[in-house]
């Protein structure tokens, strides 16, 4: 069995507000996206790197240049997270057997380690219906839905994060047949909606989503420290 990243980079990063796609954000002087494949082409147990950027982005070639090892761009970004990577799952199919793992990781979270990768691999590696990394909720949850305010227990709350880990034709398979692809905002929810119940691995902080201008001093403190996670 083969595990593969597949890194959909092909968002506007609308909520950062730059000028463009936030992958490109240099922290601690490097682009975003070259920090977020690093983790993987680090990891002894990625066979390789796949990265889907939009047809049109003009950055990505001086970021991962078309010689870089271990890594393949993929110009079949679509409107949609979930259509980006049901478009790069697409076109891995010569190239990925159907019991082989792809770990989805979003670009935006730069701060992933071999580690975390290690991880996620060892505890959830073989299992049928895949896993994620994600944090339990430490915070009391309120809503506010159906107008007024309630407490929800956080007990068996989790935050979902990235890498989320699949044999390739299960998660071919939940994409292709999501009924509302606008529901979907991750790859578990779709496993999930066929019956099924990936496993949760615990991540750590410092793989937080990269979506506010304020998360980037967040992430380059991460980025700055050794990791041992
Ligand atoms: O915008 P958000 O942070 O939720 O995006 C999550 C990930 O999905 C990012 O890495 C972004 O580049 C990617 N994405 C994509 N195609 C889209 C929208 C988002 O690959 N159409």
């Amino acid at each position: 069995m083969n595990y593969f990243a597949l890194i959909p980079a092909a968002g506007v990063g609308a909520r950062m507000a730059v000028g463009y796609p936030k992958q490109y954000l240099p922290l601690l002087g490097r682009p975003m996206l070259r920090h977020t494949v690093e983790a993987f082409l680090r990891s002894p147990l990625i066979a390789h790197t796949y990265v889907v950027v939009s047809p049109e982005d003009g950055y990505v070639a001086d970021v991962l240049p078309p010689d870089m090892a271990g890594v393949t761009v993929l110009r079949c970004g679509g409107a949609t997270r979930m259509e980006s990577i049901r478009n790069g799952l697409r076109l891995l199919a010569p190239m990925v057997g159907a019991d082989d793992r792809v770990l989805v990781h979003d670009a935006a979270r730069p701060g992933l380690t071999p580690a975390l990768v290690g991880k996620l691999v060892a505890e959830a590696g073989t299992e049928p219906a895949g896993g994620l990394l994600a944090l339990p909720v430490v915070d009391t949850v309120k809503s506010t839905r159906g107008g007024g305010v309630t407490t929800t227990p956080r007990d068996g709350l989790w935050l979902a994060q990235t890498p989320q880990m699949f044999p390739y034709a299960l998660l071919r398979r939940a994409l292709e047949e999501a009924p509302d692809p606008d529901a979907i905002t991750d790859d578990a929810s779709a496993v999930e909606l066929l019956g099924l119940s990936p496993r949760l691995v615990e991540g750590h902080p410092r793989n937080l989503k990269v979506t506010l201008p304020a998360d980037i001093r967040i992430a380059e403190m991460y980025l700055s420290m050794e990791s041992t996670q």
